[in-house]
């Protein structure tokens, strides 16, 4: 008899999180269930990431991993799905003997169908068709059935914008919207469900319906989501500066339950670099976007994404880059070395800047904005944030934790029954990638 049970590691973005909870649905579906020790599997995969070469190198040092696990037990199905499947396709069968399936990031319904053939026929098999929009448009995975009080919901899927160091473009496919009925019909059932908090994702949310007339703005979804009875907090991500209209900045100061958290990449602060980019908008439309966004809403927290040492960076590209940081004060940032993709354009630019300049430029940035980021999280301290309870806490101890309008993680003694509500909760501490709080006393008592 087969062995049913199946470990799954995900790589990468929430796009890659949101299929694996996809794939453990499926898989639940022809009689698998989910182990966390691939020793004691019969099926391993790995949902892989692209964007940059370090995550490669992570997914394929896993796979090699499991090679003496397949030696002793040729039974075992290993798989590989996600967007390095996507890009290599079947020249990973080729590649890797002991690799018995390869998915793209289009064909993750087909696993069941997959699995199934490998394991009964013993044949090793590939599938990485791009599908045509009509076929996507019906495959959206659904985000209802599961027990929790946050949630996220695919609103769109793919990229057009074509970025030139990024392979998203390549290995996602292009860019379509979900129906907007179809997210709202969604959402009611989630809160139905007892979900309170719900991100809207996408690879560029704020494109949402641009090219479709007769669709929602994504201000327009928001609004309707904002109207959802049940629903307490919408967060949404990632967002592109160029997209970002009045409607949606508006937003921040008129939707009640949007989380005043903006996740805006701006990748350099040299306007050279930006256009060598393709992002399509410049450092002076970032900062008066920054400012909009700002008077609309005062406490609004950013946090952004930079790529360090693009071909071409120049000490006075990466002074701007810094100073916008100064500038802006973002509360975080996530910040890479550029790294060269094939098949995107920015590969074929000459990339003159030794490593070592590019490592010193990152450390010097990682400074500046470590300083930066604890002054804005020590700010917290003393104050009263709104939390929203997800549950207990991996501290421990009759410890709970939600999180702030902000996105920081809040842990304080609590009971477990505040699960699924917003309490006022009083920072005490702040750590690097958390708050300590407690509940303030109750007055009379
Ligand atoms: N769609 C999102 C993010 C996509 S990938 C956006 O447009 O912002 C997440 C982040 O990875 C990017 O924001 C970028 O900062 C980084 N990234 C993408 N390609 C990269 C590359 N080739 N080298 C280094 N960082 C990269
Ligand atoms: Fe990549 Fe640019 Fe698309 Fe983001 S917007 S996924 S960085 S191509």
């Amino acid at each position: 008899m087969n062995n049913k049970a199946f470990y799954l590691e995900t790589f990468g973005c929430q796009m890659n999180v949101v299929d694996s909870e996809r794939i453990v649905d499926l898989l639940g579906g022809i009689g698998y269930r989910q182990v966390d020790k691939p020793d004691q599997a019969g099926l391993i995969l790995l949902n892989t990431c692209a964007v940059r070469d370090k995550a490669v190198r992570k997914a394929y040092g896993h796979l090699g991993r499991f090679k003496p696990l397949k030696d002793r037990n040729p039974e075992l199905i290993l798989g590989m799905g996600g967007c390095i499947a996507q890009q290599e396709g079947k020249q990973l069968l080729e590649e890797f003997p002991y690799l018995d399936l390869v998915f793209g990031t289009h064909n993750v319904h087909r696993l069941p169908e997959l699995v199934q053939k490998v394991a009964d026929k013993h044949v090793r098999c590939e599938e990485t068709d791009f599908l045509d929009r009509d076929t996507r448009l019906q495959l959206f995975p659904s985000r209802t059935g599961q027990d929790a009080y946050t949630r996220f919901v695919t609103v769109m899927q793919g990229c057009d914008n074509f970025c030139s160091y990024c392979v998203v473009p390549y290995v996602r496919g292009r860019e379509i919207s979900r129906p907007s009925e179809e997210i709202l019909e969604e959402i009611r059932e989630l809160a139905l469900q007892g979900v309170r908090e719900v991100t809207l994702i996408g690879q560029n949310v704020n494109s949402y319906g641009l090219k479709d007339e007769a669709e929602l703005s994504f201000a327009g979804l928001l609004k309707q989501v904002n109207a959802i009875n049940g629903i307490e907090r919408i967060r949404f991500t990632t967002s592109h500066p160029k997209d970002l209209s009045d409607e949606l900045i508006d937003c921040f100061g008129s939707l009640e339950k949007l989380c005043k958290h903006l996740h805006l990449p701006i990748q350099c602060g040299s306007d050279k670099i930006l256009r060598a980019m393709n992002r399509g908008y410049t450092r002076e439309r970032y900062l008066e976007i920054v400012d909009c966004l700002r008077r609309v809403c005062p406490d609004i927290r950013l946090t952004t994404d930079i790529i360090v040492g693009f071909p071409g960076e120049h000490d006075e590209d990466f002074t701007e880059t810094m100073a916008l940081l100064e500038e802006v004060r973002f509360a975080e940032i996530y910040s890479f070395i550029y790294s060269p993709r094939k098949g995107t354009t920015a590969a074929d630019i000459e990339d003159e800047t030794p490593a070592e300049v590019k490592q010193a430029r990152f450390d010097r940035m990682l400074e500046l904005q470590q300083m930066i980021s604890r002054q804005t999280w020590e700010a917290d301290v003393g104050t009263i944030q709104e939390v929203l309870v997800e549950g207990e806490s991996r501290m421990g101890e009759g410890q709970i934790f939600g999180r702030s309008t902000w996105n920081r993680i809040v842990n304080f003694t609590g009971p477990a029954e505040l699960a699924g509500h917003i309490v006022p909760v009083k920072i005490v501490k702040s750590y690097r990638n958390s708050l300590l709080g407690e509940l303030p006393e109750k007055r009379g008592s």
